[in-house]
C-alpha cells in the first residue's frame, strides 16, 4: 500500500511480542513504548531535509550536515504521551504539542477535549504519537487539525494497526505516511485491535 510502512525490524518484533504479552507490568511496558517509539523515530525520519554544516575534527575540517527542518511531536492523549520520550531521546529539541481525543463509546467518535495550538504554526514537520490505529476516527480528526493549523508534513507512527484504521486513514488523508511496528487481524465489537495488546492507556499507566 502507497505510504504504509511497517517495520521489519527483528527488534522491533522482539520487543513488540513482549508488549503484547499480557504478563508484562506497567514499568516494562512503558520501557517497552518507549524502546519501539526510538526504533520507529528512526524509520519515520529517514527523509528529513538537512543543511550543510561545517566542522573542525582534531584532524581536519569537514562539511557535514544538521537537521534544516523544525519537529513537532503531537502525542495523542492519553496513550500517546509514552512514545514521546523514544522521539525525544533522537531529537531532544522537538516541541511536544499535545492533542486530547476521546472514543465516545456509545458512538465509537472521536471527541476533542484539548487543544492548545497556537494561531499560526511553530514547526514545519509534525509527527503523531499513538499506540493503537483502531478504527482510524481519532487518526482522521487529529491530521485534520494539524492540517488546518498548516502544518506542511505530517506522519503518523503507531505501534499496531487495524486494517480498517489504515483503510479510513488512506481514504481521507491519503498523502500522510503511516508507520507502524505491525499491522493485526481485526477489531473485536468494542473496536479494540485483535490481537493487539489490550488497552494501550491503561496498560502503561496501570490502570487497567
Ligand atoms: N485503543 C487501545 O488502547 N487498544 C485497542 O485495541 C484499540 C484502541
Amino acid at each position: 500500500m502507497p505510504n504504509l510502512f511497517a517495520s521489519a525490524h527483528p527488534l522491533v518484533a522482539h520487543k513488540l511480542t513482549r508488549l503484547r504479552d499480557k504478563n508484562t507490568d506497567p514499568k516494562r511496558f512503558r520501557e517497552l513504548v518507549r524502546e519501539i517509539a526510538a526504533l520507529l523515530a528512526y524509520e519515520a525520519t529517514a527523509d528529513l531535509l538537512t543543511v550543510a554544516r561545517r566542522v573542525e575534527t582534531p584532524l581536519a575540517g569537514i562539511t557535514g550536515t544538521e537537521l534544516k527542518e523544525k519537529i513537532g511531536l503531537v502525542p495523542i492523549l492519553r496513550a500517546g504521551l509514552g512514545m514521546v520520550e523514544g522521539f525525544w531521546e533522537l531529537m531532544p529539541t522537538a516541541e511536544v504539542w499535545h492533542i486530547g481525543l476521546y472514543r465516545d463509546e456509545q458512538t465509537l467518535k472521536p471527541v476533542e477535549y484539548y487543544n492548545k495550538l497556537p494561531v499560526e504554526p511553530t514547526v514545519s514537520v509534525c509527527l503523531i504519537l499513538d499506540p493503537m490505529l483502531a478504527t482510524g476516527g481519532s487518526a482522521v480528526a487529529t491530521t485534520d487539525v494539524l492540517k488546518r493549523w498548516g502544518v506542511k508534513k505530517i506522519k503518523f507512527v503507531w505501534l499496531i494497526g487495524a486494517p480498517d484504521g489504515i483503510k479510513n486513514m488512506q481514504t481521507h488523508h491519503p498523502d500522510v505516511p503511516i508507520f507502524l511496528a505491525a499491522v493485526d487481524d481485526h477489531l473485536n465489537e468494542r473496536a479494540y485491535i485483535v490481537p493487539g495488546l489490550g488497552d494501550a492507556g491503561d496498560r502503561q499507566f496501570g490502570t487497567g
